[in-house]
């Protein structure tokens, strides 16, 4: 964890903040905080250059759902290798393709059979975008052409997936840039009165979009939703309830859900898919972070056969014309196909079932701290928040918490006030329980 520089000997952190601009960073913080280079990882840590561990505790952006270096999916992509690296997905097709896409098609038992891909979350988000726009066109509608999208949800920072993202922060630089868009309230269920529970703001919520959707329907095309959690927007959980009444309304008003799981899927709710926890099926469902275990960039949309039969046509322009380079990727669907071949022979959902349980054991000590509010839990995701008037101040707390865990030995990233773990899926009882206790640490030394 070197900082201090000799100008004649830079290190690779030197080179790195003279040549890399990071993302998501102001690098002037590195003057005052460190970047640390990471020369290995191993299961669930981290080793910096002098070799010191560290336990990722948020799954490398909430990516890594196997363990780093993972042997079964290094020796997937290295046989895949041997065979095909990279072909263009138009004209061509490649066995890891087509068994991924009926892999994921049977994880929805057919209702979403076709799987659009692209290589990053934002990018999936646009395809969902694009295709339910075109689809009412294709169907006469052409003054369905707007989005509806949650107060504090985050899609992504595309100009389009940025459009429907409501976390100010990303946006404020960037707001003439933007479509304009209806946002709704978030059925996030800290905002529960007392004597409410988390339905009860669920049903609010979806009675001022059912307003929404009765006054303005004919000019909306879709709503896209993050299913039960609101990862980016500080973890924000809200109750299945309200996925089921906006299905409905959805149904009502003729008008698409998008199901961005990107962050939420692939088993991190519970489930494989978020939606199974409220037994519905959108017209979209987009994935990325874990679809690759966290190895390679690779999104995906999944839609209807109903969706995929209005672009089938004799007209070219009426076909879905986007593409990226490097769709479908070979050697990424190869880490996701051994992705699911983990899911299948290990019984990861219902490893993860024990797993949550360790999770909350080892996070049970801030359920009764007072300086902790919202302690909350969904799947392999538990958050809590540090109420604001015991941080000394607020707007560098979660940077100081992730240079506190650097020195207790994991790598957290709070979000504003709300600090949470999203690990792999492969940590031991004992790792689950060495987490806890170095976040408490951490916290500790921040609240001092
Ligand atoms: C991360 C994320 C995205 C964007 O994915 P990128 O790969 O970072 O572009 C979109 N939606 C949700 C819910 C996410 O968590």
């Amino acid at each position: 964890m070197k900082v201090i520089s000799d100008l004649n000997q830079p290190t690779l952190v030197d080179r790195s903040l003279a040549a890399v601009w990071h993302p998501c960073t102001q690098m002037k913080h590195h003057e005052s905080f460190p970047l640390i280079a990471i020369t290995k990882g191993k299961g669930p840590w981290l080793y910096d250059e002098e070799g010191n561990a560290l336990l990722d505790c948020i799954s490398s952006w909430w990516t890594n759902l196997f363990g780093h270096s993972n042997p079964r999916i290094n020796q997937a992509i290295s046989n895949q290798l041997e065979k095909i690296e990279h072909v263009m997905l138009a004209g061509f097709t490649h066995r890891p393709v087509v068994e991924l896409s009926e892999k994921l098609s049977a994880l929805t038992n057919g209702n979403l059979g076709h799987v659009f891909y692209a290589s990053d979350g934002a990018s999936a988000v646009e395809i969902a975008l694009k295709m339910s726009h075109h689809f009412w066109q294709l169907n006469g509608k052409t003054q369905k052409k707007k989005f509806v999208c949650l107060q504090n949800g985050y899609h992504g920072e595309t100009l389009g997936a940025l459009a429907v993202t409501d976390v100010a922060i990303f946006r404020e630089a960037y707001g003439s840039l933007l479509q304009d868009v209806y946002t709704v309230t978030s059925p996030d269920a800290r905002k529960a009165k007392s004597g409410e529970s988390a339905i009860d703001v669920a049903k609010h919520a979806a009675a001022e979009l059912e307003q929404l959707f009765k006054k303005e329907h004919q000019h909306i095309a879709a709503i896209i939703i993050e299913p039960l959690v609101q990862c980016a927007g500080q973890m924000a959980m809200h109750a299945p309830e309200y996925l089921r009444l906006v299905k409905d309304l959805c149904n009502q008003y003729e008008i698409h859900l998008i199901a961005d799981e990107i962050a939420v899927g692939c088993g991190r709710s519970g489930k494989f898919f978020a939606c199974e926890h409220a037994g519905i099926w959108p017209d979209f469902l987009t994935l990325s972070k874990g679809i690759s275990g966290g190895y390679l960039p690779l999104s995906l949309c999944m839609t209807t056969n109903t969706i995929y039969r209005a672009f089938y046509s004799d007209k070219t322009q009426h076909g879905f014309l986007h593409s990226h380079s490097y769709t479908g990727n070979p050697l990424a669907c190869a880490a996701a196909l051994a992705s699911l071949e983990i899911f299948a022979s290990d019984n990861i959902l219902e490893k993860n079932v024990i797993g949550s349980q360790d999770l909350a054991k080892a996070f049970a000590w801030a359920k009764t701290d007072s300086r902790i509010e919202h302690w909350r839990q969904q799947g392999m995701i538990l958050a809590f928040d540090v109420k604001k008037e015991r941080i000394k101040n607020t707007n560098s707390f979660a940077l100081e918490m992730f240079n506190k865990g650097i020195e207790e030995g994991v790598l957290i990233r709070p979000i504003g006030n709300t600090v949470y773990v999203m690990p792999p899926y492969i940590l031991s009882a004992e790792e689950t329980m060495q987490m806890g206790t170095s976040v408490q640490r951490a916290l500790e030394k921040v609240l001092a």
